[in-house]
């Protein structure tokens, strides 16, 4: 894909006029991107972060962490026990480094939305949603995981879920030609990966948008309340200005949109507030024969059973590296440990958690994230580790750790995972989670008082200014979001081509 310019070379004052500028190039800001360009509009894509392909991608995760992940992906959020907010820094966004695992929202969940804000059924119908999501789906390439490259991580997750009797199912992901590599979150060194970068994005592109790279926004320009472009800081040095004759469009994520905005000076509403994510915990299991859990599709398989519980289950490979830093023991136990690292299963549980935390600006961009777990999402995620456990020793496994301080190190009685759900430690510093999806800090919402934007994502006070990431879901929603993120971020990108075709 054609990147126009590459902020690193940007040592001077550097100027331009578009009609729409996106700050953002992740799923949120591609699909805006691809929806603008289609209608003729000059538009301008500006990422912090660089291009990664082909031979710029590492199997090593540490390394390819580095690289393009949000600080190398150790951005902790503020709490009792810290959880890492885990973001891709990169053109494509998120994109470039995820699972691939590709939900619908679910019906439910927009129900929920729509019981508490009737008005966002006429912004958001259902209807539209699932036309959008089918668009997605048919450019993506997304369908359930070929057995062929699913490896044995994800098949023994789909055994212990059948043994269990959970609901359990290949999972749908955005890939073509898929390998089972195993390296979806180092970025995909095949390119079957069906990133933003060589999908919406591209598709933008094709259609004359622009997009720069190692551009950092640092404020959104307004004037009289109506938002007019904005400055940035190029890679080199340079300073950026973007004059945008239609408007700006947000979709930095939904901790760095907030920030921008509040950088701004536009802090109305509830910004930064009601941050939800789905925080989620890992649980290993030893097996007698080689499991090999980094090769094969990363994520492949995954429990639905639990759902509406608030717990999701997926197989979640891992590169050696990273598998060898979860292993126990010091000296010659962990040494033994690393000789049998092959026989490891790895699976992750995801929780739709109840917690708002809160995201606060800084001065340099980055945010803080206060959130932490509350003792009702603990009780949850201690559910989901002891089923985990349970369908690993259904499907065969000797032992289960299930990672949990003060707890049983490692578990091969059953019954002790009847008594981690029964009793767990509800102090949350015996917990560790990561958190990848995140939501809610520039909700949606027809209330002026409750909502940052609207129903049709416009802000509520500042006019040409439009919020397009899943900054503006009203809550989590329980399953892998970037489909969903496509799809809302495509209606955006419709509502905005209406709303400047009526006032140009
Ligand atoms: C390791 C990992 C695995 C995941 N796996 C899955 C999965 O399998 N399935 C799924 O559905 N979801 C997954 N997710 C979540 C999914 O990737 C995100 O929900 C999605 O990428 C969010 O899209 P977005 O456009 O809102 O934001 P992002 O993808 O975060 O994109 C925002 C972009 O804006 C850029 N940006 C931020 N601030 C500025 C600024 N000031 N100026 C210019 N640019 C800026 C960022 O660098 C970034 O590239 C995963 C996430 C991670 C981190």
């Amino acid at each position: 894909m054609n990147i126009a310019l590459d902020g690193a070379t940007v040592t001077a004052p550097h100027q331009a006029t578009v009609d729409v500028v996106i700050v953002g190039s992740g799923p949120a800001g591609s699909a805006v991107a691809d929806a603008l360009s289609a209608r003729g509009l000059s538009v301008l894509v500006l990422e912090d972060g660089g291009t990664y392909t082909g031979a710029d991608i590492v199997p090593d995760a540490w390394t390819s962490m580095a690289l393009t992940y949000r600080g190398a992906g150790a951005f902790m959020s503020r709490a009792r026990q810290p959880i890492p907010v885990v973001q891709g820094r990169a053109v494509g966004g998120g994109s470039v480094i995820n699972g691939a695992i590709s939900w619908r929202l679910p019906q439910d969940v927009w129900q929920d939305w729509v019981d508490a804000d009737p008005a966002l059924a006429d912004a958001l119908p259902w209807e539209a949603l699932e036309a959008a999501t089918d668009r997605v789906i048919d450019r993506l390439g997304i369908a359930p995981t070929d057995p062929k490259v699913a490896g044995r991580n994800n098949l023994l997750l789909a055994a212990g879920a059948e043994a269990v009797g959970l609901e359990h199912r290949p999972i749908s992901r955005n890939v073509r030609g898929c390998v089972g590599s195993g390296h979806c979150m180092q970025g995909c060194p095949n390119g079957a990966k069906q990133s933003m970068d060589r999908t919406l994005l591209a598709d933008a592109v094709r259609q004359g948008a622009s997009v720069w790279q190692r551009v950092k926004v640092t404020r959104v320009l307004h004037t009289s309340g109506r938002a007019t472009g904005v400055e940035a800081v190029a890679g080199g040095g340079g300073q950026i200005t973007v004059s945008a004759r239609g408007g700006v469009v947000v979709t930095a994520s939904a901790v760095q949109s907030p920030v921008l905005l509040w950088n701004s000076g536009l802090r109305h509403g509830p910004l930064g507030q009601h941050f939800q994510g789905h925080p989620g915990a890992g649980v290993l299991a030893r097996f007698v024969d080689p499991v090999r859990c980094w090769e094969g599709a990363t994520q492949g398989h995954e429990v639905t059973g639990l759902r509406r519980a608030g717990l999701k289950f997926e197989a979640l490979g891992m590169d050696r590296g990273m598998l060898a830093s979860r292993l126990p023991g010091l000296g010659r136990s962990l040494s033994a440990e690393l000789d049998r690292m092959d026989r490891y299963t790895s699976w992750g549980i995801a929780l739709k958690a109840k917690t708002h935390g809160r995201v606060a600006a800084t001065r340099d961009g980055a945010g803080v994230v206060h959130y932490g777990l509350t003792p009702d999402d603990l009780r949850v995620l201690a559910r989901g580790v002891a089923w985990a456990g349970r369908m690993a020793f259904a499907a065969g496994a000797v032992e289960v750790l299930p990672g949990v301080a003060g707890f049983d190190a490692r578990v091969t009685d059953p019954a002790r995972l009847d008594a981690l759900e029964a009793a767990p430690p509800l102090d949350p510093r015996a917990w560790s989670s990561v958190v990848t999806h995140l939501f809610g800090t520039c909700r949606m919402s027809s209330d002026p008082a409750r909502g940052v934007v609207r129903p049709d994502f416009r802000h509520h006070t500042t006019d040409r200014l439009w919020i397009a990431d899943s900054s503006v879901f009203p809550t989590n929603t329980g399953v892998n979001p970037q489909t969903s993120i496509l799809a809302m971020a495509t209606l955006a990108g419709r509502a905005i081509g209406e709303a400047l075709a009526t006032t140009a």
